[in-house]
């Protein structure tokens, strides 16, 4: 019969055939490791432990028989060994003493328990090598008696658990530490509870998958009781951020449920739910697990959970600054940051179509400034207030800018029909009760993705669209208004770059006295190369060089190269011809504009009277104090003035009076309308209203004789078009000029 030291030091029997593998090396058994070159000592060795169990695990033996082999022994497999029962005299007298120390300090293992065996007294080892190289025991054979020997074994396996113990609890220590330091520097709750998973997967050895849920509440600002799914890691991972019903796994959520609702953690087969609960995030994790939990893992983890405490403040402390900076101050919703995040984020439902609505108030500035801020702060608050009573949660809301509010949500519930009812009835702010009108801007979102940027600002240009059109309030996006935009920006970008590089030209279109054919002035007219040999028409860049601002100083260049020109036209011969410059709204809106034109004539010393400006009657209507203004300092510098494309501004007529003007351009399309024959109503009546006015007028795009013919009968004395010249650049001008002298003298 064997005595067998059980885990109470209870004497148990053991089952003879447990063997160890055939590795020779086994975690289910405590190895030790014979080192002696007396082959009898080794068989007496296992034949006295034979079938020994300390703590529920057999001995496993591995021999050596000499210190060299031993050595080698160690070099591979020295830290799983528990007990080294070591003979100290091999090839030489202190061949285990050698070997001791290369465990201890070459290899640097301090968990196996090293028991010393001698044949003589006299190869005893010193105490301080005993103390400094941890040794347990030191024993003459001859007195190491059976018992003896198991009592030594038994206390040696002992300790080397206690050390393996101690150990793990300094891995597990340091992992804990390491982990809340790593959780301190997560800034977001879903990084910090990814961090919870894996680090807690660290701790417990096991694979890093595992979930972290919580009722949204404070945490992410969502419907209180649903539970979402905060942390993920593993195969879990593509949850994160989801409800956790979308968790096809019923084990699972029941147990995440159960854990939350009892507060407690869950241990068991296969799982463990643990309960966090810290600084008011109350959370419950879930890892799989394919051992059970120690006692010790256990503590371990009470540990790691207490200590991610700090971890989750600092994310709570980031959650609350990014609440600023997604957040709307004013009316809580969130702000166009958070916006682009919501559009970005996939929809439950994939079937269905998604709309967005940019809902923009019309003359917002205008409460603001007439009732105080206060009462538009009040207003701005009554309108999020009314979106959302009247929107369910399942459309998100935001306030994108001053004024604008967003909607993201079905589009069966985001209609402009449903957006204009809202504001069927008026809005409460402070004492006042204001009506308020909207443009709103639609975009039913793609199937493929968009970033929430595209989106936002597709739904702009809609929004844009909208404000423009006269019927409805209201307009879808369509690709090709964007088409229409992004070209038209890059044709601006252009522009401006060839502007730069000195690309644009001006050319030159006579204009003759009907009755004498002589050439009287030239319209100065820009010309833009397309780098292919042609032009792009002007009727389609000055629009956008007007819209973008670039006109101001495109015109200021067209002002300077034309007085440069008046001062070659004179120096040439021809001061008789003048020259006419188209002039732009947004050149009048510039303060300096009359010292600039006035500049420029000085500059190239040009008489003044030689230099037309050409206005259109929109120009004037758009500012008349501003035009008027300017247009009496240039008159009464000496420039003359003419009203371009007169007739098509549908104008008020009176304003003719007050302004200081030269000539009458007929307008192109009424020329065109002179047919042999018939009368041509509207360019009698100009001609009759010039005359009337002591004004002179000439008339435009004159491509045939009859309508020349014509235009002389009424009373018009000059014309242009390309019946006499079309425009061309200056030096074939000056050739032009000098042909027609030649002709007529
Ligand atoms: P606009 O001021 O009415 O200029 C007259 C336009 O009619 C010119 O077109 C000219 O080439 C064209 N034209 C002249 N005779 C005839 C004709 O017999 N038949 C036809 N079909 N067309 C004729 P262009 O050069 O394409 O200029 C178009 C417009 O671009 C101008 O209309 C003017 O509004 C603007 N523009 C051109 N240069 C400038 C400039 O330097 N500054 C500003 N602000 N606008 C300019
Ligand atoms: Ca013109
Ligand atoms: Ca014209």
């Amino acid at each position: 019969m064997t005595h067998i030291y059980g885990d109470n030091d209870k004497l148990v029997f053991l089952d003879e055939d447990a063997q160890a593998s055939e590795s020779g090396l086994s975690e289910k058994f405590w190895n030790v490791l014979v080192v002696d070159d007396d082959e009898e000592t080794h068989t007496i060795t296992r034949l006295s432990l034979a079938n020994l169990v300390v703590n529920k695990r057999q001995l496993n033996f591995l021999h050596a028989y000499s210190a060299s082999q031993a050595r080698e022994m160690l070099l591979h497999h020295g830290s799983q060994i528990a007990v080294i029962l070591l003979d100290v005299v091999m090839e030489t007298d202190d061949a285990g003493l050698v070997l001791v120390k290369y465990l201890r300090e070459t290899l640097g293992l301090e968990e196996p328990r090293i028991v010393l065996r001698t044949g003589r007294l006299s190869n005893a080892p010193e105490q301080s090598t005993i103390i400094d190289y941890d040794i347990n025991d030191y024993k003459i054979k001859t007195e190491f008696t059976r018992n003896q020997l198991i009592t030594t074994i038994v206390a040696s396996v002992r300790a080397y658990q206690h050390i393996i113990t101690i150990n793990q609890n300094r891995v597990g220590l340091r992992k804990i530490i390491d982990g809340s330091a790593n959780l301190l520097e997560e800034h977001s709750i879903k990084e910090f509870c990814e961090g919870v998973v894996t680090q807690l997967a660290s701790l417990l050895g096991l694979e890093a998958e595992g979930l972290v849920c919580a009722k949204a509440g404070s945490t992410i600002g969502k419907d209180l009781e649903t539970v979402y799914i905060l942390g993920a890691a593993g195969n879990f991972a593509p949850l994160i951020s989801q409800p956790l019903t979308l968790l096809d796994d019923v084990l699972i959520t029941d147990n995440i449920q159960r854990c939350l609702r009892q507060k407690q953690h869950i241990f068991d087969a296969g799982f463990s739910v643990l309960y966090l609960h810290k600084a008011g995030f109350e959370a419950a994790v879930y890892v799989n697990m394919t051992h059970d939990l120690s006692a010790n893992d256990k503590q371990l983890l009470e540990l790691f959970l207490s200590s991610i405490s700090i971890g989750y403040e600092n994310v709570h402390l980031f959650q609350q600054l990014r609440n600023a900076a997604f957040r709307d101050w004013l009316t809580r919703l969130p702000n166009r940051n958070e916006f682009i995040n919501l559009l970005e984020r996939p929809s439950s439902d994939s079937h269905t179509s998604r709309t967005v609505a940019l809902i923009d108030i019309s003359r917002f500035a205008d409460i603001n400034d007439g009732l105080g801020q206060d009462a538009g702060n009040a207003l701005l608050v009554s309108v999020a207030t009314r979106l959302c009573s009247f929107f369910d949660s399942s459309i998100d809301k935001a306030r994108i800018s001053s004024d604008i509010f967003g909607l993201v949500g079905l589009s069966s519930k985001i209609s402009p029909q449903h957006i204009n009812d809202l504001f069927e009835s008026s809005y409460q702010a402070l004492e006042h009760t204001i009506p308020l009108n909207v443009h709103i801007g639609l975009y039913e979102l793609p199937s493929q993705k968009e970033t929430g940027l595209e989106i936002l600002k597709r739904t702009n240009i809609a929004l844009n669209r909208a404000k423009k059109r006269h019927q409805d309030n209201f307009e879808y996006y369509a690709p090709e208004i964007e088409e229409r935009t992004i070209l038209r920006l890059s044709m601006i970008r252009q522009l401006r770059n060839d502007f730069a590089d000195r690309k644009l030209q001006l050319w030159f279109q006579p204009q003759i006295n009907l009755s004498t054919g002589n050439i009287i002035g030239v319209e100065s007219l820009l010309r833009w190369p397309d780098g292919q040999g042609g032009f792009t028409s002007p009727a389609v860049f000055i629009p956008m060089a007007e819209y973008s601002g670039l006109i101001v100083d495109i015109g200021q260049w067209v002002l300077d190269e034309s007085c440069r020109r008046i001062q070659s036209l004179t120096q040439a011969g021809y001061r008789e011809v003048r020259v006419a410059v188209n002039i732009s709204m947004p050149q009048f809106r510039d303060r300096l504009f009359v010292d600039k034109v006035k500049q420029a004539l000085a500059r190239f010393a040009c008489i003044p009277s030689q230099l037309e400006l050409e206005i259109t009657e929109s120009v004037v209507m758009d500012e008349p104090q501003i035009v008027i203004d300017a247009l009496d300092s240039l008159k009464a510098h000496g420039v003359s003035i003419a009203i371009d494309d007169f007739g098509t501004g549908f104008s008020s007529m009176s304003y003719l009076q007050h302004l200081p003007l030269d000539r009458l351009k007929v307008d192109r399309s009424f020329v065109n309308d002179i047919q042999p024959g018939k009368t041509a109503v509207i360019a009698e009546t100009i001609v009759s209203l010039g005359n009337k006015l002591g004004l002179s007028t000439i008339a435009e795009g004159v491509e045939r004789v009859e309508q020349a013919d014509y235009m002389k009968q009424l009373g018009c004395i000059e014309a242009q078009g390309y019946m006499y010249a079309k425009p061309m650049p200056f030096d074939a001008l000056i050739n032009h000029l000098a042909a027609r002298q030649a002709s007529t003298h």
